[in-house]
């Protein structure tokens, strides 16, 4: 009975790393390091950007061999713009940003940065060129400032402290009775959803990448946190290559590029002024949200159903 018991709860254990370890893609990304799928091709040279136009090629993707998941998508992201990405939920929308990151490669056409095939270069270069705010951050369990520094190991207190100021999260995190070396995560402090992106925009701020991918950075969080967030994540878009994946379309409405994907292909793209006036999927969906302002665009309404 001992026997059982001991390596069963051992396995509870390792069952909740690992679940909590699933949840934060870069760490997900991370742990797939050790078991390549994705492996670096003999002579890979180091990612060298310059300004960061990304470039999808006629890419077509699917994760098993019966479910095409991507049909010819085809677009650029000018180096240093914002390039938005509505679409259903399911639609295949994390999916670019799981191949722009190289966690799978393509079943045809390329992907590109500053005209480098990212299979030609190494796979540690291309994920320290790529900081990612996900939907809902998990923490590790520990310090907060180890939490912070994850962004880039090595980097120095006074680095931590200007991203978490940046962050807007300096003040509370100083409001601890243990500061800095307050544990969080699942065995620590519990943070609120807004504190928890704070973290990975202090976190993607250290990280300074070249290129940023927001995947519905905000859509876990109460309205009010959603804006300040929302600022936020505009700011350190800024002159960064940047690709918004988007719940709520009011806050894609400024990029430079928004797209539309249904059903794994671009069905439209514009701005957010010519979409409104071409009246096709994207105003319907503008229509619809103005109207209900909570909705997101989990249920596509009947007339958007293909
Ligand atoms: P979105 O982000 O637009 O909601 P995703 O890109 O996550 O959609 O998923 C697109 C499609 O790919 C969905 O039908 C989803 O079920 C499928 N999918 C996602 N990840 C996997 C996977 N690891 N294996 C098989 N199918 C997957
Ligand atoms: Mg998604």
């Amino acid at each position: 009975m001992i026997q059982l018991y001991i390596p069963l709860n051992f396995l509870g254990v390792i069952y909740r790393e690992i679940k909590q370890a699933l949840a934060d893609m870069e760490r997900l990304f991370g742990l797939l390091d050790q078991n390549r799928e994705v492996a670096d091709s003999p002579g890979a040279q180091p990612l060298a950007t310059r300004g960061a136009r990304v470039e999808f090629s006629h890419v077509e993707f699917s994760y098993e061999a019966k479910r095409q998941i991507l049909f010819d998508v085809d677009f650029a992201i000018p180096a240093g713009t914002t390039t938005a990405v509505v679409g259903h939920s399911g639609s295949g929308k994390s999916t670019l940003s799981r191949l722009l990151f190289r966690f799978y490669d393509v079943n045809r056409g390329s992907i590109s940065i500053d005209g480098q095939d990212i299979r030609s270069v190494t796979q540690a270069s291309l994920r320290s060129a790529i900081g990612i705010v996900p939907q809902d951050t998990v923490l590790f369990n520990d310090t907060i400032e180890y939490n912070i520094a994850y962004g880039k190991p090595g980097s120095s207190k006074d680095d931590i402290v200007a991203a978490a100021r940046a962050a807007s999260i300096h003040d509370f995190i100083e409001s601890l009775p243990d500061g800095y070396a307050t544990m969080v995560g699942e065995r620590g402090l519990k943070l609120s959803g807004g504190e928890k992106q704070r973290v990975a925009i202090a976190r993607t701020l250290l990280k300074n990448p070249a290129i940023l991918i927001f995947d519905e950075a905000t859509s876990a969080l109460d309205s009010k946190s959603e804006q300040a967030i929302q600022a936020q994540l505009k700011e350190i878009a800024r002159n960064r290559t940047t690709l918004v994946i988007a719940h709520r379309l009011s806050t894609i409405a400024d990029a430079q590029q928004i797209m539309v994907l249904d059903h794994g292909k671009i069905v439209e793209r514009g701005t957010h002024g010519s979409l409104l006036a071409a009246q096709g999927l994207y105003a319907q969906m503008w229509e619809r949200q103005q109207a209900r302002p909570e909705e997101e665009l989990a249920s596509p309404p009947l007339a958007l159903q293909s």
